[in-house]
């Protein structure tokens, strides 16, 4: 892969580290991507994007194929776990498009990173590239990678998850913390489950204490239910999105949520666990020639459905402070694009910790709202 100082080089093929590519190369520079897996595996689940993140992908091009497999939800609601009282209701598809310029779309993430990934050169993705030292000087960043080989680039971007090399390399090493909860992921055919009400809707009932809840949406353009469940539970430590769980541990730990809920639950044949990890905002992303950006700089609980959807925002944010920028003026534009976002992310990650967000109703303008084509440069978000 040639690389040299006039090259970005993003380390992560994820959503983030996609939509960063693809932007960044309209924005006029020479692109690579590093990734370690070593071919664009289906793992993962179902990923709920709201307005903010559709408008920002809307805005890349990416819109109309993300479309093709999407569900488009009719509604946002809140409801109390036992009781089954509907304590909030947002209206989506069509009011919001109105209102945001973009619906909400519930889509797989591998559809998601597929169309993405058909948007950059295949030829500029150097998969089986696992980052192990980076060092970075004046005139740019040196990478050497675990089968032996080395690059060179003159802009590192790190969009390499959770586990960030490109951030301990920046900023030292500090291990994701546990939070002693765990997710279940499954799907269920909606015609197993037809006579549960609102299966168009993203529903979210509200367990009986904060890390306790269900998640129910369309995907597969209403074909299926995704359904996803958190609870505490401090003996699964392991991190994977591709884990099995039992789908009896999964009924036993919602006995007490309504039958609606738990009809749900009993149509599952299969389940996959997940233990959730977060940090703690940081007080920066971008030092020199490099910066971070989604689950690198920032990771949250799903609770807000916003890891990949700030992801996103960040990286249409960073390619419009580099857009047309000569590489010796790119530490300031990286100064700039931190200040741009790191507020507004730090706020989200703190606010999906709080597990709150629109149980009772309240505005959801300031997430959904975001337009991160228009934002001012360099300047923090309004909140
Ligand atoms: P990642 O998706 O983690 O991608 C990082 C990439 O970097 C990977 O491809 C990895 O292989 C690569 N990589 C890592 N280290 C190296 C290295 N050393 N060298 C080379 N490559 C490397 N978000 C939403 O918006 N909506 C949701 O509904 C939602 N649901 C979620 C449910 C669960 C259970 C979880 C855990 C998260 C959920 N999220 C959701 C969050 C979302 O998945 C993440 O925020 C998002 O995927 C982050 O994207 P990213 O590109 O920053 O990182």
């Amino acid at each position: 892969m040639n690389t040299s100082e006039s090259t970005i080089g993003i380390v992560g093929a994820g959503i983030g580290g996609l939509v960063a590519a693809i932007a960044l190369r309209r924005a006029g520079h020479d692109v690579v991507v590093f990734e370690q897996a070593k071919q664009f595996a289906r793992v993962g689940a179902d990923i709920n994007l709201t307005p903010n993140a559709v408008r920002a992908l809307d805005g890349l091009g990416v819109g109309e194929a993300a479309r093709v497999t999407a569900a488009r939800p009719s509604h946002r609601i809140s409801r109390t776990y036992d009781s089954g009282e509907e304590t909030s209701r947002l209206e989506m598809a069509d009011s919001a498009e109105q209102r945001y310029g973009a619906p909400q779309l519930t889509i797989h993430r591998a559809d998601l990173l597929a169309a993405l990934a058909d948007m950059f050169p295949a030829e500029r993705v150097a998969l089986g590239k696992r980052a192990e030292t980076i060092a970075a000087d004046d005139k740019g960043v040196t990478l050497s990678f675990s089968d032996g080989t080395s690059a060179r680039v003159g802009v590192l971007i790190g969009a390499d998850g959770i586990h960030s090399g490109v951030r301990t390399a920046m900023f030292g090493a500090e291990s994701p913390r546990f939070t002693g909860i765990v997710a279940y992921r499954a799907v269920v055919p909606a015609e197993r489950v037809a006579g549960v009400p609102n299966l168009g809707a993203f529903t979210k009932w509200w367990g009986p204490n904060p890390q306790s809840q269900i998640v129910t949406f369309p995907l597969n353009r209403g074909k299926d239910i995704f359904i996803f469940a958190t609870t505490p539970q401090d003996t699964w430590h392991l991190e994977s999105w591709t884990a099995p769980g039992s789908v009896d541990e999964l009924r036993e730990q919602y006995v007490a949520y309504h039958p609606e809920a738990r009809a749900l639950l009993d149509a599952c044949d299969t389940v996959l666990k997940t233990a959730l990890y977060e940090r703690d905002p940081m007080p920066a992303w971008a030092q020199g020639r490099m910066a971070l950006l989604g689950d690198a700089a920032h990771p949250m609980l799903p609770f807000m459905a916003q890891g990949a959807g700030m992801a996103i925002e960040d990286a249409v944010v960073l390619s419009r402070h580099l857009d047309g920028v000569a590489m010796a003026d790119i530490p300031a534009a990286l100064q700039a694009y931190q200040t741009a976002r790191i507020e507004r992310a730090s706020q989200v990650q703190l606010g999906s910790r709080g597990n709150n967000w629109l149980r009772e109703g309240g505005n959801a303008d300031w997430v959904y709202g975001y337009d991160a084509w228009a934002v001012p440069l360099g300047v923090p978000a309004q909140g």
